[in-house]
């Protein structure tokens, strides 16, 4: 007997804002041979500087993937920031057509719509966990798509950094005195909050950082965490390395799509692209957890760089700062205000569950000796 043999793909962009994917009998309709026998040549415009730990070589794998699964017949060519266009021109880069795909994080578009932020990372809000569960089951896709349609791109979860650090300073952090008339790097939301607590926040792309606190045009500046920070080399300029980041509990990185470039493609290929999306969003999460301890060893062991807390006091004045520079978004719009609704619907039932299982797993005794 002979086995029928069946295709899996994603059909167009709802069933890729669900992540879903569906099987058809192969003999049921055969794609017509001109579609068949094309290639399609994609550009993929990055935020990253070119091959950076991480987030760069997570640009990398995802194109990687997608080469290999569909044979060569999308060809990806990555681009680094500023090699076809500047880290925060992309958005527009592949909105235009110009590239067929981003890679960034959805927080860098807030100048385009404040609400995009949601699909970072928001402040005290979903852990990388957290942010996959309602991405994929808890309907954070389909708001994603639907945020994204106004710009005529197809959005997908292409990496998540896990919790990362609260910066690099040079002068202790004791109280949110000390953060009055700080100049620092942060983006999102965060920058919102910091400048509740009488900061003053700046964005800029990863490959600006090192100069800009070299020079003192910025006092203090987060990246991402060990892993990315020690690439960077920011213990050569700055002292103190604060945790937990309050500000990214678990961001999301993204790879989004010119919509008419993704509908133009067959039913097969646009299975291969959304599901090497799923791989890269999973396999940036364990590199991450791979990577981070052993370069915080040698940050604090070879660097003598000083691992300080962040008081619960400042923590405690932030989350409330945060709560308030959220509802006001919330309250921005009716979109923004059906995605928060959503989000933190999700986040308090997921949180239920992870107080009885993640954190009471976690506050036993830790299996690994910690740095600190
Ligand atoms: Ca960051």
């Amino acid at each position: 007997m002979q086995r029928r043999k069946f295709l899996c793909y994603a059909g167009a962009s709802t069933a890729l804002a669900g992540g879903l994917v569906a099987c058809k009998d192969e003999n049921a309709s055969q794609a017509p041979s001109s579609v068949v026998n094309r290639t399609w040549d994609w550009k993929m415009v990055t935020t990253w500087p070119k091959y950076f730990p991480g987030l760069g070589t997570g640009a990398e794998f995802l194109a990687e993937q997608i080469n290999v699964m569909t044979g060569g017949r999308i060809h990806v060519t990555v681009y680094g920031a500023g090699e076809l266009v500047p880290a925060f021109e992309i958005f527009d880069a592949v909105s235009n057509g110009s590239a067929q795909m981003g890679h960034g994080s959805a927080y860098y578009w807030k100048g385009k719509y404040p609400a995009l932020q949601f699909f970072s990372t928001t402040p005290f809000g979903m852990t990388a966990m957290e942010m996959n569960s309602w991405l994929y089951h808890g309907g954070g896709m389909q708001l994603w798509q639907e945020a994204y349609d106004t710009f005529g791109l197809v959005p997908a979860a292409s990496g998540n950094t896990g919790v990362q650090m609260a910066g690099w300073f040079n002068k202790e952090v004791n109280s949110l005195e000390d953060l009055k008339g700080l100049k620092m790097r942060i983006p999102g939301l965060a920058g919102e909050v910091l400048k509740r607590a009488g900061g003053t926040p700046v964005n800029l792309p990863g490959g600006e950082l090192f100069t800009s606190l070299q020079s003192g045009a910025i006092d203090a500046a987060e990246w991402v965490g060990p892993y990315n920070d020690l690439a960077f080399g920011f213990h050569e300029i700055a002292q103190y390395y604060y945790y937990p980041g309050w500000h990214e509990p678990g961001t999301a990185l993204e790879c989004f799509i010119n919509k008419a470039a993704f509908e133009e493609l067959p039913e097969d290929l646009q299975g291969i692209v959304v599901n090497a999306c799923r791989v890269a969003n999973q396999d940036m999460l364990a590199e991450y957890v791979a990577r981070n301890n052993d370069a915080l060893e040698t940050l604090v062991n070879e660097h003598n760089v000083e691992l300080r807390a962040l008081p619960t006091e400042v923590l405690n004045k932030l989350a409330q700062f945060s709560e308030e520079v959220i509802e006001e978004l919330a309250s921005s719009d009716p979109l923004a205000r059906k995605i928060y609704d959503s989000y933190r619907s999700f986040l308090t039932k997921s949180r239920a569950w992870l107080n009885i299982s993640e954190r009471a797993f976690l506050n036993l005794s830790p299996a690994g000796k910690t740095t600190t």
